[in-house]
Protein backbone atom coordinates (compact mmCIF):
# COMPACT_ATOMS: atom_id res chain seq x y z
CA UNK A 1 0.00 0.00 0.00
CA UNK A 2 1.08 3.32 -0.85
CA UNK A 3 -0.35 6.62 0.38
CA UNK A 4 0.09 9.65 -1.27
CA UNK A 5 -1.32 13.34 -1.15
CA UNK A 6 -2.23 15.47 -4.26
CA UNK A 7 -1.50 18.67 -3.55
CA UNK A 8 -1.86 22.23 -5.95
CA UNK A 9 -0.48 24.39 -2.66
CA UNK A 10 -3.53 26.47 -2.28
CA UNK A 11 -4.56 26.51 1.12
CA UNK A 12 -7.02 23.58 1.12
CA UNK A 13 -4.31 20.67 0.01
CA UNK A 14 -1.47 22.45 2.04
CA UNK A 15 -3.63 22.44 5.37
CA UNK A 16 -4.42 18.91 4.70
CA UNK A 17 -1.00 18.10 4.12
CA UNK A 18 0.45 19.76 7.10
CA UNK A 19 -2.39 18.43 9.39
CA UNK A 20 -1.30 15.05 7.85
CA UNK A 21 2.29 15.30 9.30
CA UNK A 22 1.45 16.61 12.71
CA UNK A 23 -1.00 14.25 13.16
CA UNK A 24 1.35 11.34 11.54
CA UNK A 25 -1.04 10.20 8.96
CA UNK A 26 1.18 7.63 6.86
CA UNK A 27 2.28 9.46 3.85
CA UNK A 28 4.87 7.98 1.21
CA UNK A 29 4.66 10.71 -1.23
CA UNK A 30 3.73 14.02 -2.18
CA UNK A 31 2.27 14.83 -5.86
CA UNK A 32 2.28 17.93 -7.39
CA UNK A 33 1.16 19.11 -11.26
CA UNK A 34 3.10 22.26 -12.31
CA UNK A 35 1.10 24.08 -15.01
CA UNK A 36 3.86 26.09 -15.39
CA UNK A 37 1.61 29.11 -15.14
CA UNK A 38 0.96 29.24 -11.39
CA UNK A 39 1.84 32.31 -8.88
CA UNK A 40 5.50 32.73 -8.05
CA UNK A 41 4.09 32.46 -4.44
CA UNK A 42 2.87 28.97 -5.04
CA UNK A 43 6.20 28.03 -6.30
CA UNK A 44 8.11 29.77 -2.47
CA UNK A 45 5.19 27.45 -0.56
CA UNK A 46 6.54 24.49 -3.01
CA UNK A 47 10.56 25.21 -2.15
CA UNK A 48 9.31 25.58 1.60
CA UNK A 49 7.27 21.85 1.57
CA UNK A 50 10.09 20.20 -0.07
CA UNK A 51 12.28 20.83 2.36
CA UNK A 52 9.89 19.65 5.14
CA UNK A 53 8.89 16.60 3.25
CA UNK A 54 13.07 15.67 2.76
CA UNK A 55 13.52 16.24 6.58
CA UNK A 56 10.35 13.82 6.89
CA UNK A 57 11.61 10.91 4.40
CA UNK A 58 8.95 11.35 2.20
CA UNK A 59 9.21 11.66 -1.48
CA UNK A 60 8.07 15.14 -3.31
CA UNK A 61 6.85 14.21 -6.95
CA UNK A 62 6.72 17.08 -9.42
CA UNK A 63 4.32 16.14 -12.81
CA UNK A 64 4.65 18.84 -15.59
CA UNK A 65 2.83 18.84 -18.91
CA UNK A 66 3.86 16.76 -21.92
CA UNK A 67 3.81 20.18 -23.75
CA UNK A 68 4.58 23.27 -22.55
CA UNK A 69 1.14 25.15 -21.00
CA UNK A 70 1.84 28.38 -23.61
CA UNK A 71 2.25 25.95 -26.53
CA UNK A 72 -0.95 23.63 -26.05
CA UNK A 73 -3.01 27.38 -25.48
CA UNK A 74 -1.32 29.24 -28.22
CA UNK A 75 0.24 26.91 -30.92
CA UNK A 76 -0.33 23.67 -30.93
CA UNK A 77 -2.37 22.78 -34.35
CA UNK A 78 -5.76 21.57 -33.54
CA UNK A 79 -8.25 20.44 -36.17
CA UNK A 80 -12.00 21.92 -35.56
CA UNK A 81 -14.37 19.64 -34.92
CA UNK A 82 -17.29 20.44 -36.78
CA UNK A 83 -16.12 21.79 -40.02
CA UNK A 84 -12.78 21.23 -42.29
CA UNK A 85 -9.05 22.96 -41.38
CA UNK A 86 -7.28 24.14 -38.39
CA UNK A 87 -6.87 26.82 -35.54
CA UNK A 88 -3.90 26.83 -33.33
CA UNK A 89 -3.87 26.56 -29.75
CA UNK A 90 -6.77 25.92 -27.41
CA UNK A 91 -7.14 29.80 -26.16
CA UNK A 92 -7.66 30.53 -22.63
CA UNK A 93 -8.26 27.76 -20.03
CA UNK A 94 -11.27 27.56 -17.71
CA UNK A 95 -15.38 27.28 -17.67
CA UNK A 96 -16.20 24.45 -19.99
CA UNK A 97 -13.24 24.57 -22.00
CA UNK A 98 -10.66 23.19 -19.23
CA UNK A 99 -7.97 21.66 -21.45
CA UNK A 100 -5.24 22.43 -18.62
CA UNK A 101 -7.20 20.39 -15.77
CA UNK A 102 -7.83 17.64 -18.27
CA UNK A 103 -3.68 17.35 -18.54
CA UNK A 104 -3.44 17.37 -14.89
CA UNK A 105 -6.05 14.74 -14.16
CA UNK A 106 -4.54 12.13 -16.77
CA UNK A 107 -0.39 12.77 -15.75
CA UNK A 108 -1.54 12.36 -12.12
CA UNK A 109 -3.64 9.16 -13.07
CA UNK A 110 -0.93 8.27 -14.87
CA UNK A 111 1.90 8.68 -12.25
CA UNK A 112 -0.74 6.57 -9.57
CA UNK A 113 -0.39 3.78 -12.38
CA UNK A 114 2.99 3.85 -12.58
CA UNK A 115 3.88 3.12 -8.90
CA UNK A 116 2.40 -0.72 -9.29
CA UNK A 117 0.77 -0.44 -5.75
CA UNK A 118 -2.15 -0.32 -4.27
CA UNK A 119 -3.00 3.56 -3.74
CA UNK A 120 -4.64 5.14 -1.08
CA UNK A 121 -5.09 9.09 -2.20
CA UNK A 122 -5.10 11.81 -0.20
CA UNK A 123 -7.11 14.74 -1.84
CA UNK A 124 -8.12 18.28 -0.15
CA UNK A 125 -11.48 19.23 -0.45
CA UNK A 126 -12.74 20.94 2.21
CA UNK A 127 -15.87 19.86 3.96
CA UNK A 128 -17.99 22.72 2.81
CA UNK A 129 -17.55 21.92 -0.90
CA UNK A 130 -20.25 19.49 -0.98
CA UNK A 131 -20.48 19.17 -4.61
CA UNK A 132 -16.76 18.26 -5.09
CA UNK A 133 -16.97 15.78 -2.13
CA UNK A 134 -19.32 12.93 -3.62
CA UNK A 135 -17.58 12.57 -6.55
CA UNK A 136 -14.75 11.95 -5.27
CA UNK A 137 -15.35 9.49 -2.39
CA UNK A 138 -17.10 7.40 -5.40
CA UNK A 139 -13.75 7.18 -6.91
CA UNK A 140 -12.38 6.15 -3.69
CA UNK A 141 -10.23 9.00 -2.47
CA UNK A 142 -9.62 9.64 1.01
CA UNK A 143 -10.66 13.06 2.14
CA UNK A 144 -9.51 14.20 5.19
CA UNK A 145 -10.24 17.52 5.62
CA UNK A 146 -13.99 16.37 5.04
CA UNK A 147 -13.50 13.70 7.91
CA UNK A 148 -11.68 16.70 10.40
CA UNK A 149 -15.03 19.17 9.38
CA UNK A 150 -12.64 21.29 7.88
CA UNK A 151 -14.19 24.26 5.76
CA UNK A 152 -12.18 26.53 3.42
CA UNK A 153 -11.93 29.34 5.80
CA UNK A 154 -10.36 26.63 8.31
CA UNK A 155 -8.26 25.75 5.98
CA UNK A 156 -6.45 29.12 5.59
CA UNK A 157 -6.51 30.17 9.04
CA UNK A 158 -4.57 26.32 9.83
CA UNK A 159 -2.19 27.78 7.45
CA UNK A 160 -2.04 31.34 8.61
CA UNK A 161 -1.73 30.15 12.28
CA UNK A 162 1.16 27.52 11.36
CA UNK A 163 3.41 30.63 9.47
CA UNK A 164 2.29 29.57 5.92
CA UNK A 165 1.31 32.69 3.84
CA UNK A 166 0.87 33.07 -0.54
CA UNK A 167 3.03 36.10 -0.36
CA UNK A 168 3.79 37.88 -3.71
CA UNK A 169 6.09 40.77 -4.12
CA UNK A 170 4.91 44.00 -5.48
CA UNK A 171 6.47 47.55 -6.47
CA UNK A 172 5.24 48.83 -3.14
CA UNK A 173 5.32 45.68 -1.03
CA UNK A 174 3.73 42.46 -0.74
CA UNK A 175 0.54 41.08 -1.14
CA UNK A 176 -1.22 38.21 0.33
CA UNK A 177 -2.99 36.81 -2.48
CA UNK A 178 -5.87 34.88 -0.13
CA UNK A 179 -6.77 39.09 0.35
CA UNK A 180 -7.76 39.56 -2.88
CA UNK A 181 -8.37 36.35 -4.57
CA UNK A 182 -10.52 33.64 -4.09
CA UNK A 183 -9.01 30.92 -5.58
CA UNK A 184 -5.20 30.44 -6.00
CA UNK A 185 -5.28 28.79 -9.24
CA UNK A 186 -3.14 29.38 -12.79
CA UNK A 187 -2.62 33.00 -12.84
CA UNK A 188 -4.14 32.91 -16.10
CA UNK A 189 -7.49 31.09 -15.19
CA UNK A 190 -10.08 32.45 -16.95
CA UNK A 191 -12.45 31.06 -14.11
CA UNK A 192 -11.52 33.97 -12.18
CA UNK A 193 -14.20 36.32 -11.41
CA UNK A 194 -14.44 40.16 -11.77
CA UNK A 195 -13.62 40.45 -7.97
CA UNK A 196 -10.48 38.59 -8.62
CA UNK A 197 -9.57 40.13 -12.25
CA UNK A 198 -10.18 43.75 -10.13
CA UNK A 199 -8.30 42.93 -7.79
CA UNK A 200 -5.28 41.64 -10.40
CA UNK A 201 -5.41 45.04 -12.23
CA UNK A 202 -5.30 47.00 -9.33
CA UNK A 203 -2.71 44.97 -7.08
CA UNK A 204 -0.48 42.67 -9.56
CA UNK A 205 -0.06 44.57 -12.05
CA UNK A 206 3.01 41.94 -13.29
CA UNK A 207 0.23 39.39 -14.04
CA UNK A 208 -1.80 42.04 -15.95
CA UNK A 209 0.12 42.82 -18.03
CA UNK A 210 1.16 39.50 -18.79
CA UNK A 211 -2.63 38.65 -19.58
CA UNK A 212 -2.96 41.24 -22.14
CA UNK A 213 0.06 39.44 -23.68
CA UNK A 214 -2.02 36.65 -24.22
CA UNK A 215 -4.95 38.37 -25.14
CA UNK A 216 -3.27 39.72 -28.28
CA UNK A 217 -2.90 36.36 -29.23
CA UNK A 218 -6.01 34.90 -28.31
CA UNK A 219 -9.16 35.81 -30.69
CA UNK A 220 -11.63 34.66 -27.79
CA UNK A 221 -12.37 37.07 -25.10
CA UNK A 222 -11.04 36.32 -21.95
CA UNK A 223 -14.52 36.25 -20.18
CA UNK A 224 -16.75 35.81 -23.08
CA UNK A 225 -19.62 38.16 -24.35
CA UNK A 226 -21.72 39.63 -22.57
CA UNK A 227 -25.17 40.00 -24.18
CA UNK A 228 -23.05 40.29 -27.93
CA UNK A 229 -20.67 42.37 -26.37
CA UNK A 230 -17.05 41.11 -25.67
CA UNK A 231 -15.48 40.98 -22.22
CA UNK A 232 -11.42 40.57 -23.00
CA UNK A 233 -8.68 41.60 -21.15
CA UNK A 234 -8.38 44.92 -22.40
CA UNK A 235 -12.41 45.41 -22.11
CA UNK A 236 -11.93 44.68 -18.45
CA UNK A 237 -9.11 47.45 -17.89
CA UNK A 238 -10.93 49.99 -19.58
CA UNK A 239 -14.41 49.27 -17.05
CA UNK A 240 -11.74 48.65 -13.60
CA UNK A 241 -9.86 52.35 -14.80
CA UNK A 242 -12.69 53.93 -14.80
CA UNK A 243 -13.79 52.94 -11.25
CA UNK A 244 -13.45 54.28 -8.41
CA UNK A 245 -10.41 52.89 -6.07
CA UNK A 246 -12.62 52.50 -3.19
CA UNK A 247 -13.86 49.55 -5.31
CA UNK A 248 -10.74 47.51 -5.03
CA UNK A 249 -10.61 45.53 -2.32
CA UNK A 250 -13.91 43.17 -2.13
CA UNK A 251 -15.57 45.22 -4.71
CA UNK A 252 -18.83 43.80 -6.51
CA UNK A 253 -18.86 41.00 -8.32
CA UNK A 254 -20.77 41.14 -11.35
S1 LIG B 1 -6.61 26.47 -12.82
FE1 LIG B 1 -7.78 27.25 -14.59
S2 LIG B 1 -6.20 27.64 -16.15
FE2 LIG B 1 -5.25 26.29 -14.61
S3 LIG B 1 -5.59 24.25 -15.41
FE3 LIG B 1 -7.30 24.68 -14.02
S4 LIG B 1 -8.95 25.50 -15.33
FE4 LIG B 1 -7.02 25.58 -16.50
Amino acid sequence: MKYIASVSFGKDSLAMLLRLLEEHYPLDAVVFYDTGMEFKAIYHIRDRVKRLLHENGIEFVELHPSEPFLYSMLERKIKYRNKEGYHYGFGWCGGPCRWGTSKKTNAIQKYKKSVHDIVTDYVGIAADEPQRFEKSKSEGKRLPLVNWGMSEDDCLSYCHERGWYWHESVLDGVVELYSILDRVSCWCCSNKNLKELRNMYWQLPEYWDQLKDLQLNIDRPFKGFYKGTPKGVFELEERFKNEKEDQVIGGENK
